[in-house]
């Protein structure tokens, strides 16, 4: 049936995003530094709640507040038609 087909990849991707949001949520959080800028990220703490389950994870996000003008130049032309 195809439902049951339906049915497993839905608990095998359940499973899948479990394990991963478990790896990410126990990792300590390393200092990393922006590619961008070359300052050190900031850490936004997150929680995931996983759809129609019980489960959340507390993750840290590193993040870095130079994007909006560090963004690439797209005025920049290398080439014009
Ligand atoms: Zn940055």
């Amino acid at each position: 049936m195809k439902s049951d087909y339906m049915a497993e990849r839905e608990a095998s991707l359940e499973i899948a995003i479990k394990l991963f949001l478990d790896d990410v949520a126990s990792r300590p959080a390393e200092p990393q530094t922006c590619s961008r800028c070359g300052n050190e990220m900031e850490y936004l703490e997150t929680t995931f709640m996983l759809f129609g389950t019980d489960s959340c994870w507390n993750v840290l996000l590193p993040i870095c507040r130079c994007e909006p003008n560090g963004a690439p130049n797209k005025e920049r032309n290398h080439g014009r038609n």
